[in-house]
Order: structure tokens, then sequence, then C-alpha cells
């Protein structure tokens, strides 16, 4: 088994954490027994410090995840889009709905969705004289956003140790490995026991980017300590180990890059099928860019096609412009935005609102 745990940069990081809290303990414990402030001598704590095993160190540092709900609500500020003001009160003509297309296809709603959030609109109003336009347009952009949309991830109860398999999936750069973090983070919020597999192994710093995330939670990570090992097989030993430990939860990182499309479609069609050799399949999440607008799309494709996509995060929205994606990427796949990225902070990725999500779009809050 070419499967294991070997230290690299992260652990040079909680060296130095363990180092830093050892010396504050020692200082600490020695400032107690002379009954003074006074730090030790810093030559004979680094004696210490380098002589510490990092196996010797009490549990990980572990940070406490902000709660899950109320996080859109937080975030929501940061959203780059926004249709607020492009309609005003009173009748609208011609001209006020060629200038709602154009801002809904600025962001990114694509055209189809466009036509029926414009149809939407011109009905709404056609059947009630006293509805106001931005109210119209609310509830056209909310159909077209289907509120009703189960967005929960498939994981059932927390603690019940099946081992539920999440695959994350996407283009290089998009957010995947941030993405798992920040997911690992929601999930042990939830109360949830949660491991995760590090497969894409093209480098060695994408495992430890993800060592570095999990050890910040108390999350073990399945890794290979070669670069270029076998992803399946790494996803493999993820899912043996997690069902063995009866986690709840296995999140699956994988590698956004291959020579040619038709080999990275080949490789995550051949983890979905080891891992579902273990471990139930909860989710195939494909995380999208929203900055990439319609790009993005042909990628999300490319990905459906490959795998059954089961739900879609959406990295990138603050700040983006292109906010409108939500809705031509779900109409796309049929398939719904779960999570949503708001920033490079470890808790900026929210459950996806789509009612706060439109009263944002358009000012109504
Ligand atoms: P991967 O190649 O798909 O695994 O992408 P990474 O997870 O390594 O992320 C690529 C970059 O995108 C990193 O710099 C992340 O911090 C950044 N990123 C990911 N999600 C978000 C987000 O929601 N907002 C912002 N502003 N940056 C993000
Ligand atoms: P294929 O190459 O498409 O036939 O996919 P495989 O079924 O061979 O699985 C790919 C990798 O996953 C293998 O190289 C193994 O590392 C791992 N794997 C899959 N199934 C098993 C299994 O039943 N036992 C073990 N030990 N490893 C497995
Ligand atoms: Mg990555």
């Amino acid at each position: 088994m070419d499967v294991a745990w070997i230290p690299g940069d992260a652990d040079a990081v909680v060296v130095a954490v363990v180092a830093v809290v050892a010396l504050a303990g020692a200082g600490w414990a020695i400032a107690r027994r002379s009954g003074r402030g006074a730090p030790p001598p810093a030559v004979i704590e680094s004696h210490t410090i380098v002589e510490t095993p990092v196996s010797a160190a009490p549990a990980d540092i572990v940070d406490h995840p902000e709660a899950t709900s109320g996080r859109f609500s937080r975030l929501r500020g940061r959203l780059g889009a926004t249709l607020a003001g492009v309609l005003h009160r009173g009748a609208m003509s011609a001209s006020d709905y060629d200038a709602l297309e154009e801002a809904l296809l600025l962001a990114d709603v694509g055209a189809s969705a466009t036509d029926a959030i414009l149809a939407g609109v011109k009905s709404r109003l056609g059947a009630n004289f006293d509805l106001e336009p931005t109210q119209a347009l609310r509830e056209a952009l909310l159909e077209a956003i289907d509120p009703a949309a189960d967005r929960s991830l498939a994981l059932g109860q927390a603690g019940q140790g099946q081992a539920k398999s999440v695959i994350v999936v996407g283009v290089n750069g998009v957010g995947k490995t941030t993405t798992v973090g920040k997911l690992a983070r929601v999930l042990v919020a939830d109360g949830y026991s949660v491991m995760l597999g590090a497969a894409d192994t093209f480098r060695a710093a994408a495992a430890d980017q993800l060592e570095t995330w999990g050890a910040r939670v108390g999350v073990p990570v399945e890794r290979s300590e070669r670069d270029g090992a076998d992803p399946a097989s790494v996803a493999f030993a993820a899912a043996e180990r997690a069902v063995g430990d009866s986690a709840d939860v296995l999140l699956i990182d994988t590698a956004g890059r291959l020579q040619n499309k038709q080999g990275l479609m080949d490789e995550l069609g051949k983890i979905v099928r080891v891992v579902g050799k273990v471990s139930p399949r909860a989710e195939v999440l494909l995380v999208l860019d929203a900055t990439t607008g319609q790009n993005g799309l042909a990628q999300a494709r490319v990905f459906a096609e490959a795998t059954d996509v089961t739900g879609i995060v959406l990295t990138k929205l603050d700040g983006s412009a292109k906010g409108g994606i939500v809705v031509a990427v779900q109409r796309e796949l049929g398939v719904p935005v779960k999570f949503v990225g708001l920033g490079e902070g470890a808790d900026d990725l929210a459950p996806f609102e789509p009612v706060a999500f439109v009263d944002s779009l358009l000012g109504t809050a």
C-alpha cells in the first residue's frame, strides 16, 4: 500500500505552533514556581522545543468553526453582483425591459433564464397592476432559482458512523481544496465526524494544504507520500479508513488537471467507482468559480457527462459581478447550488439561501 502519512511542510507549522505553546507553557510554569513574571532564557527553551516530538504534543490545535446557520446572512454583503436600481417604480416601458434584459445578461444569468425571467416579470405585472416591478422581478428570480430545491447534503444524522462520501470535483484553481477544507469545518460545526482524502496526487503541496485545513479542526487526512500516486487508490484507502474509523463523512479532494479531458474524466469516474465499493456515496459536488462566467458553464457540462453531479459549490462570489451564474448553472445541470464561497476566510463558505440571495441582489432585504 503506497498510502501513508508523512511529515511535510504542514508539520513544520505544527511543530512551530507546538513550540510556541511549549514556550508559553514552560514560561508560565516557571513564573508560577518563582512567583515572578520574568520569561525563561530563550536558549534553554529552544532545546526543549527541538526535543519535543510532535506525537507527544497534546491533542492537535483545534479551532472552533463558526456555526453553519447564519453564515449566508453574515457574508451576503460581499456579493459583487447587483440588480438594485435596475427597475424604478411605476409602469415598465419597452426600454425598461431592455435595461433589465441587459442587466440580467451582464450578471451572467444566461440567455434562456433571462428570457424566462423577463416573461415572468411581464406576466406578473400584466396580472396585477398594483404590483411594483421590483417585486415582480423578485418573484420571477425566485422562481428561476427554485427556493424549494433540496440543498442539504445527503448525509443523514451526525453520529451514525456510516462513512458517507462526498467527492469534490472541478477544474484547477476553482477552489476545490479550499472548499473541502471549509466544508470540513461546516460539518464539524454541525457535529459530524469527518475524514479527508487527498486524491489530488499531482503535487504533495495539495495534500499538505489539506492537512493544514484538517489539523485546525482535528480532522484526519489520508494521503499518499508520493507525487503522482494513483488517485483512486488513495481515495480507496481513505474510504476504507473512514469505514474502519466509523467516520460520519469522508470528503475527497481531487485533481482538476490532466493531459487531456478524457483522462481527467476517466480518473474521476474511477475514483467515484472505487470509493463506492466501500463507502455509500452521498454527493458529488462540482466546484465552479463564479468569476469565470460562461466558461464555468462549459466546464459544468463536461463534468456532468462524466459523473452524476449532485450539487454545485459556487466559489468566489465575493466581488464577482457575475452572481447570476447561480441561475444559469442550475438551469444547465438541473442540480442545485448547495454552497457558495464568499471569501478566503476559513468560515467564508455558506449554505446557499435563495431568498436572501435574491433580496441581496435587489437590495430588498
Ligand atoms: P483548487 O485548485 O480547485 O484546489 O483551488 P484552491 O482550493 O487551491 O483555491 C484556489 C484559490 O482560490 C485560492 O487562493 C483560494 O483562496 C481561492 N478561493 C477559493 N474559494 C474562494 C472564495 O470563495 N472567494 C475568494 N475570494 N477566493 C477563493
Ligand atoms: P480500474 O483500474 O478501473 O479497474 O479500477 P480498480 O477497481 O482497479 O481500482 C483502482 C484502485 O483502487 C486500485 O489500484 C486499488 O488501489 C484500489 N482498489 C479498488 N478496489 C479495491 C479493493 O477491492 N481492494 C483494494 N485493496 N484496493 C482496491
Ligand atoms: Mg486543489
